[in-house]
């Protein structure tokens, strides 16, 4: 039996920067989906450390 696996994946916009809308270095960890440009800046507000 096929499994569906549209689901996760679907449309090639869902992986993308909220912020920019860059798809470079996107950081899906803690739900953030944000490239590692504009995480510095969410970082900030979520209280993060710095990043790398
Ligand atoms: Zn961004």
């Amino acid at each position: 039996m096929k499994v569906k696996q549209a689901e996760k994946f679907k449309g090639r916009g869902m992986r993308k920067c909220r912020i920019c809308g860059g798809t470079r270095a996107l950081i899906r960890s803690h739900n953030l989906y944000v490239c590692r440009r504009c995480f510095r800046e969410v970082a900030s507000s979520l209280n993060f450390k710095k990043y790398g």
